[in-house]
């Protein structure tokens, strides 16, 4: 007897079979459009069903670890968009760290910056 195995996806695993395009991409503007994208989804985006903390969270390894979780996630596009769109104050959002409303490249950890610039 033959078994036939299915190779998976975490990506395109997430995407339930009647998303259309719109409903993954078009911004979702506000919190409550995004809860109900989640909704329609009807599968757990990564931010549902992992720790919400860490999507908020002050060490700069948790947050590259929210952000790799958002690289899963069928709206990324559509929450990116959104969330630069609210200028979102804080947060990991469709996989970028957003400070004080921008998106910036990495967290910077705790402490108070060098009085001199560092020589490499
Ligand atoms: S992209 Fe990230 S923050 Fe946005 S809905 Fe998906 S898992 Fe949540």
């Amino acid at each position: 007897m033959q078994i036939e195995t299915h190779a998976t996806s975490p990506t395109t695993d997430l995407i339930p079979p009647d998303a259309t395009e719109d409903t993954l991409t078009a911004p979702l503007t506000t919190l409550t459009a995004l809860d109900e994208a989640i909704e329609r989804l009807g599968v757990a985006v990564p931010c549902r069903s992992y720790d919400p903390e860490v999507f908020f969270a002050e060490a700069p390894a948790d947050v590259e670890y929210a952000k790799s979780l958002c690289q899963t996630c069928p709206l990324r596009d559509a929450c990116l968009a959104g969330a630069k769109d609210r200028r979102e104050p804080w947060g990991v959002w469709g996989g970028e760290l957003f400070v004080q409303g921008v998106v910036v490249p990495r967290k910077r950890p705790r402490g108070r910056p060098r009085k001199n610039p560092v020589v490499a």
